[in-house]
């Protein structure tokens, strides 16, 4: 992956600088603990022109994220929406994903740092697990507690058992993994939320032990406009295994369907599945294709 070349900007507190004249500074809490916060944003070459997807609900996260570990978030969701429309056109980019990043200052104690600095790069992107059905498995790894570190907050930290699940499955041969929650229940992949098909009826884990993802959310209004019920509850693996199809959703993804979760195979043909009604109706909304619903 190519994420910037001598070209590139990036925006870095209030200014449009090039990427590969910027850094950060050695002494941030960031680097040393993994405290920042970040997004992760899609834009989308429509025929509206390049449009971010939901781009103020992922900055009002930002800011609530930071709020959540003490960094002090003191800007403003219109002016970054603006300035992140700004960034793309300056890179000559329609359909990118777009990262802004939090990062603390100078500190090496376990107190907050004093100032924060907030910078936004983007680079051109296509589907982030591709587009055919993926194979996943049950990971070793589980989702941090709720009492350890706040859900909600999309934290650097967190994604430390991300990685190592990711990691772990893909040595093993799978494309992505599962991990349950510390109580054991089914709760989300690395960095996509889970949704399983089950008797006409879609499930996926309840908030609490799961990161609350805008694709997740989306998802349960599109279902919504389709009369499909969505139970919201703690799933078990046996549920998982014995579900008549499965996706993942989140904004890199999209929604891509499930294959197989370790030897198990799910039986509903994708193209008959909820999920992949969903995908279609998801795929038109982002490119803001008038009467998406219908349009499938
Ligand atoms: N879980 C994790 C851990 C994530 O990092 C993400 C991506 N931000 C998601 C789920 C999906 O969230 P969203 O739909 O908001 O991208």
């Amino acid at each position: 992956m190519k994420y910037f070349d001598k070209n590139a900007w990036i925006y870095l507190d209030g200014r449009f600088v090039k990427a590969d004249t910027a850094g950060i500074d050695l002494f941030s809490q960031s680097v040393h603990y993994g405290l920042s916060a970040i997004e992760g944003i899609r834009a989308y070459n429509t025929h509206n022109g390049t449009r971010l997807f939901k781009a103020e609900q992922h900055y009002d996260r930002l800011h609530r994220s930071c709020e959540e570990v003490g960094i002090d978030f003191q800007w403003d969701t219109d002016v970054l929406v603006d300035k992140t429309y700004e960034l793309l056109d300056r890179n000559n980019l329609r359909s990118a994903y777009v990262r802004p990043l939090v990062t603390t200052g100078r500190n090496m104690y376990l107190t907050p740092a004093a100032d924060a600095s907030i910078v936004i790069t983007a680079w051109e992107w296509g589907p982030f697990l591709g587009t055919d059905l993926i194979r996943t498995t049950l990971s070793p790894y589980r989702r941090p507690s709720p009492l350890s570190v706040p859900m909600a907050a999309k934290v650097a930290g967190q994604y430390i058992s991300s990685i190592l699940a990711t990691t772990e499955a893909t040595k093993r041969g799978f494309d992505e993994a599962i991990l349950l929650d510390h109580d054991g229940y089914v709760a989300q992949a690395s960095s996509n939320n889970l949704f399983i098909e089950k008797n006409a009826i879609l499930y996926t884990p309840a908030l609490g032990h799961i990161f609350p993802g805008i694709t997740r959310q989306a998802v349960i209004e599109l279902a919504g406009i389709f009369n499909i019920s969505v139970v919201e509850k703690q799933l078990t693996t046996d549920e998982l295994k014995a579900a008549d199809s499965a996706f993942l959703t989140g904004t890199a993804t999209g929604i891509v369907g499930i294959s197989t979760v370790d030897d198990v195979k799910f039986p509903e043909e994708w193209s008959d599945t909820l999920g992949a009604t969903i995908q279609r109706a998801y795929k038109n909304l982002t490119l803001e294709k008038e009467n998406y619903e219908v349009i499938i």
